[in-house]
This record gives structure tokens, sequence and C-alpha cells, in this order.
């Protein structure tokens, strides 16, 4: 009984996204689902996106969160198109969410609209929202073991960033135990370095997100 209706919201949610993705691909705008647990760096990553490809690629951002708007209030200080999404409870954002949001914002001449979904490294992963492409963001400080612990999310994603390289010598994390692991549960899985606070690897996770808007001319 359970199964049947879990079934038929990931249904009915499924033709939404598909729906909003069609409404992007319209209007030549990629999109990226950014996950993650709370505190890995989600909002931090994309204030240093936005500030690097200003110039280069248009942005807007949706914030998923189950209340306040502090994070939407961050991205908006930059100057971009921003909306907030208050769950109110619900610990994932799903199509129904973002296509309501839509609205809101100011798409005209935008390439990347990032959606920044709730903290939490669960149940965002089951649920598209008519997204191009997923990534998912973890810091060192989270641990070595997520990929065994929480498969799904990276099982999904396309890319996994990894935060907070800068306290690897406070932490007993072993990098090549996570990426193998990582690369156990998704072996496509590209694993981008970073540390938002010294900006070693950003570049790299720069021009992932060019190349991935550039091709959508
Ligand atoms: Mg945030
Ligand atoms: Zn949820």
């Amino acid at each position: 009984m359970e199964v049947k209706v879990v079934k038929h919201i990931l249904e009915a949610n499924e033709r939404i996204a598909y729906q909003n993705r069609n409404l992007f691909d319209d209007r030549g705008i990629v999109v990226v689902n950014l996950m993650g647990s709370p505190g890995a760096g989600k909002t931090t990553l994309l204030e240093r996106s936005i500030e690097a490809l200003k110039e280069s690629t248009p942005m807007a951002v949706i914030e998923g969160d189950i209340t306040s708007s502090y994070d939407a209030e961050r991205i908006a200080a930059h100057a971009i198109p921003t909306v907030q999404i208050n769950t109110g409870g619900a610990c994932h954002l799903d199509g129904n969410m973002v296509r309501d949001a839509l609205p809101e914002l100011a798409l005209d001449g935008v390439r990347l609209l990032v959606v920044e979904n709730v903290g939490n490294l669960v149940c965002p992963a089951e649920f598209n929202i008519g997204e191009h492409h997923k990534a998912m963001i973890i810091s060192t400080t989270e641990g070595d073991d997520k990929p065994g612990k929480y498969p799904l999310m990276f099982q999904v994603s396309h890319v996994l960033i990894l935060n907070k390289i800068d306290l690897l010598p406070h932490l007993s994390f072993d990098m090549e135990r996570f990426k193998e692991e990582a690369r156990k549960v998704n072996p496509k899985l590209t694993v981008i370095p970073i540390s938002c606070t010294t900006g070693e690897g950003l570049e790299t996770w720069f021009r992932w997100l060019e190349e991935r808007t550039r091709g959508k001319a």
C-alpha cells in the first residue's frame, strides 16, 4: 500500500519535472540542481560561482529551505535574480515547487539557473525538478565513509564537489578511500576537490559550469 502511494507521488513529480525541463530548453537555460548536507557549503560555493562567472554566464538562483530567507538574501546581494522557496517542512524540493517559483524570477538573458536544494543527503536525490545536471557537494568534515552510507545521492549525481580540503590536515579524512567509495557507487562520477576558503580547485568547478552552459547557446 505504502509503496503504491510513493510510486504515485514520484510519477506525478516526473511529469512536472519533464514540463519544467521543456520550458528550460525552450528558453535556452541550463539548470543545475545543487544538493548536499546542511553546512556542506552550497550557498558559499554559489556566491563564489556568481562572482567568477558574472561576465561570461548570466545566472539566476532558486534557494530551497524549510524556512527563512537567509540564503536568498546572501545571493541577492550579488545582484542576480533570486527567489526563495520555503518548503514549510518538506526536506527536499520537487518539480511543483520549482515550477511555482519560476514566475518570480526574471529569466530573460539568463543562461544558467542553479537550484540550491534543501540541505539533506537523502531524498533530494529522489526528486527530479527538471534539471539538466545534478551536482552534489560534500565537505571533508562529513567523513570519507559517506558514499557507502548515502549511495543514491552519489549515484544520481553527475559531479561531486568535495569542499573544505583546506581542513584536511586537521581531519582523519582519507581522500583515496573517499574517491574509491564514490567510484564504487558511481564509476562515472567526476570528483572536484575544492576549498571555498582558499579558492583551491574552484577554477575546475567554474570551467565545469561554463562548459555545460556553453553547449546550450
Ligand atoms: Mg544554503
Ligand atoms: Zn525529503
